[in-house]
């Protein structure tokens, strides 16, 4: 199933900009507290026409998505999936398991699966085509280490990162949704100022855009302390389409108030 959410836009037919604000629980949540906060989440979404919200839970949780969101205008999906269509790869769990689970998206290679499961750029790509051939849209993670940028690097990195993905999946790269994620602003409440995320968002755009035409409508996402009082300025940028948020995405008053940001 494609992401709702394009550049460009197809919402209601007409040529306007939508947002897309994806949340990653990460590892949280209980079956009493998810209740909650999807329940308010449901309640609390006005779902303006160019605009979606999604929520990425942990795999126990997918069935409680579903049944708390179904019907409703918030897509749900998952934090990983394996590379592998199935077989003898004890604890993993595949695309299309999840995809059973009514699930819209799935993030790929987070910078922490990068850096504390060693997930090279090649599995990250080989897990952006798993999800794609299970009928969900990847949220493909990129974005440089405090050092990287330091170094000047960041181009670099991210560039080779995006580039993998779009090596192996060729003219489907323009199915899938990009966030952009610095890994210095991840879960430390340092931001990457507007400037700085647009420059990145816009020289993956003119990546993406030397594809094709579908490529250069990749939904661009920024992620990295995102709160409800930065949130509007970042998405004031030109290549900024929505937002990946990690730890305020916990509770539904600050996640409602960045996605209507
Ligand atoms: C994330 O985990 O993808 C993330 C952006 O986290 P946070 O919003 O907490 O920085």
């Amino acid at each position: 199933m494609p992401a709702i959410v394009s550049r460009g836009q197809r919402f209601l037919g007409c040529a306007m900009r939508g947002k897309l604000v994806v949340g990653n629980w990460k590892m949280n949540g209980g079956l009493r507290q998810n209740d909650a906060l999807l329940a308010e989440l449901r309640v609390g979404w006005a779902a303006p026409p160019t605009r979606e919200l999604a929520v990425c839970v942990p795999y126990p949780y997918l069935w409680q998505a579903q049944a708390a969101l179904s019907g409703s205008a918030i897509a749900w999906g998952a934090q990983n999936v394996s590379e592998h269509a199935g077989g003898a790869f004890t604890g993993e769990v595949s695309a299309a398991m999840v995809a059973e689970f009514g699930c819209r998206y799935a993030i790929v290679g987070h910078s922490e699966r990068r850096a504390l499961y060693g997930e090279s750029d090649a599995v990250v790509a080989a897990k952006a085509d798993a999800a794609l051939a299970a009928g969900l849209t990847p949220v493909v993670c990129v974005g440089e280490t405090l050092a990287e940028r330091e170094a000047g690097t960041t181009e670099v990195v991210v560039l080779r990162q995006l580039d993998a993905v779009a090596a192996r999946l060729g003219g489907r790269i323009g199915a899938v949704v990009i966030a952009y994620e610095p890994v210095w602003a991840i879960g430390t409440g340092r931001t990457a100022s507007p400037a700085e995320a647009q420059a990145v968002h816009r020289l993956l755009r003119r990546r993406l855009g030397s594809v094709d035409a579908a490529a250069a409508e990749v939904p661009l996402l920024y992620g990295g302390s995102v709160k409800a009082d930065n949130a509007k300025a970042l998405f004031a940028g030109a290549d900024i389409d929505g937002a990946l948020v990690g730890g305020a995405s916990l509770k539904a008053d600050e996640f409602l108030a960045i996605a209507h940001a």
